[in-house]
């Protein structure tokens, strides 16, 4: 039987909801939540990642503000720009769109993020308190990752779970978000001895490597769960036949396009796994999802106890 495909865009649409609700909330407290992006020279992809943020913040009735420093900005300068965003008050959120210029460096500009404004979750602050297992703003894409698995049913509590990736913004907090949760965790890299045999035993595997079609069908316990993070681009037309050779409709849309988008995850797993997230439609329209939700718990956070209230003399508290 084929996996069942989790679809991000649903569950998307459900945490959508979910926040209209609490902006339509905050706003009757006189709050609306807001994110500043800051998009350094000319990237196409790194344009289509911002526009589609800033289009999210729109649909949702967010404030947003774009910051576009030419390509040739230097550390001193964009740390001067996250300073004064640092300062705005209406600036719930702040997002840094990655990669910077080669000169610049990123974790010192990363760095300089107010953690209450780092909606990314990659500020040190957050990442600690994500070890130490307190509440702070939590990295998108994996925070996104244990919204699909909650949210589909799918049960972590005890599960082997392999990770394979281990950077910081993917890899690293996942892991700990799976262990939080009560899996037993192990994370694999470029240097694990027998990955596929890792894999293998495995009840639940997150593949964020950028290696496209990587994880194979015979890596794959079956019935396992599956959770592709990877977005790779093909741009070869033998390598588009070889992965996609079972799904025609992705080779003609290959051949009407000149590319195609795959995973981490080879999509012949889909013949052996119990669920798996699709490429696109997976885990990247929750990556979004969890950015919107951080700015909304942002504004919340840093602005709802400065508000001023008339409850009939009672002050509501949230946490
Ligand atoms: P990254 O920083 O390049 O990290 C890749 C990780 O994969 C590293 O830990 C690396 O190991 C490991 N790796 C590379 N080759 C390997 C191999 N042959 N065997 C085993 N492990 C290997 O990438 P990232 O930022 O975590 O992103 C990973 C993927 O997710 C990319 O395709 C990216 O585009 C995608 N992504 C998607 C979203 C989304 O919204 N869906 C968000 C973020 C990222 P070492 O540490 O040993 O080098």
């Amino acid at each position: 039987m084929p996996a069942r495909l989790l679809s991000g865009n649903t569950i998307r649409d459900q945490i959508y909801g979910e926040l209209s609700q609490e902006i339509a909330r905050l706003a009757r407290e006189g709050i609306r939540p807001g994110l500043a992006a800051v998009l350094v020279g000319e990237s196409a992809a790194s344009q289509i990642y911002v526009r589609s943020k800033i289009a999210a913040c729109e649909q949702l009735g967010l404030g947003s503000w774009l910051e576009t420093p030419p390509a040739t900005s230097s550390t001193e300068e964009l740390l001067a720009l996250v300073k004064e965003l640092n300062l705005r008050n209406e600036v719930d959120g702040i997002l840094v769109q990655l990669p910077l210029p080669a000169q610049v460096d990123s974790k010192r500009v990363l760095e300089a993020v107010d953690p209450a404004k780092d909606v990314d979750g990659f500020h040190p602050v957050n990442l600690g308190r994500l070890v130490s297992g307190r509440p702070g703003l939590v990295a998108c894409t994996p925070a996104g990752a244990m919204e699909i698995l909650r949210r589909s049913g799918i049960s972590v509590e005890g599960a082997d779970a392999v990770v394979v990736g281990r950077s910081d913004i993917v890899g690293k907090p996942m892991a700990l978000l799976l262990m939080q949760a009560n899996a037993t965790v192990t994370i694999c890299h470029s240097k694990t001895r027998d990955l596929p045999g890792v894999v293998r035993r495995a009840d639940l595997v997150v593949a964020a490597i950028g290696r496209a079609a990587m994880v194979e069908p015979d890596w794959v316990r079956p019935g396992a769960t599956l959770i592709d993070v990877g977005i790779n681009r093909i741009t070869d037309a033998a390598e588009a036949e070889r992965i996609f050779r079972k799904f025609p409709a992705k080779l003609a849309q290959f051949r009407e396009k000149g590319s195609v988008l795959v995973g981490d995850v080879h999509p012949d797993v889909a013949e052996v796994a119990g669920a798996l997230t699709p490429v696109p439609g997976g885990v990247g329209p929750l990556t979004i999802a969890m950015l919107m939700s951080n700015t909304v718990k942002a504004a919340r956070l840093r602005r709802a106890h400065a508000a001023p209230r008339h409850t009939s003399g009672a002050v509501a508290v949230r946490p």
